[in-house]
């Protein structure tokens, strides 16, 4: 078993897309470990994506992300990162496969619907900058 962590992103919360997300994350098998509705100041924001500090799209980013609430997510499955990362899509929505979420609920680069960890250690700091280990069942 293998955790991971996810966002449904502003734009797709506020479209209400959060309950079709969600739906389609259990279908495909995974549990949700972790659940929360957040609104992230451009602070937590900016922390949330430090490695992306020096793009040129780093400030949209922030700003973006810290426009309305989201829902965090720690889900688990076998090989659940690149599972996750598999069901989202590729990152412009334009490009990503049909079926894919980021194809369905996501409307530009910068308004894709859904984050989804790159990697092992990545997962790991993303979940505890968002999650305390009580939060998780
Ligand atoms: N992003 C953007 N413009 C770009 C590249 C990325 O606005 O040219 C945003 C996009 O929303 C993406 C996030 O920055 O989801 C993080 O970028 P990354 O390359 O890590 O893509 P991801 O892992 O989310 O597919």
């Amino acid at each position: 078993m293998e955790q991971t962590f996810a966002v449904i992103k502003p734009d797709a919360f506020a479209a209400g897309h959060a309950g079709k997300i969600l739906a389609r994350i259990y279908e495909a098998g995974f549990s949700v470990v972790g659940l929360k509705k957040i609104w992230l100041s451009e602070t937590q924001a900016g922390g949330f994506y430090h490695v992306h500090q020096d793009k040129p799209f780093f400030s949209d980013l922030t700003s973006f992300m810290s426009s309305g609430p989201c829902l965090v997510m720690v889900l688990e499955a076998p090989d659940a990162i690149l599972k996750w990362r598999e069901m989202m899509g590729a990152t412009d929505p334009a490009a990503a496969a049909a079926g894919t979420l980021r194809k369905d609920f996501g409307t530009s680069i910068g308004r894709n619907a859904t984050h989804g960890s790159d990697a092992a250690e990545t997962a790991a700091f993303e979940i505890n900058y968002f999650f305390a280990g009580l939060e998780l069942i």
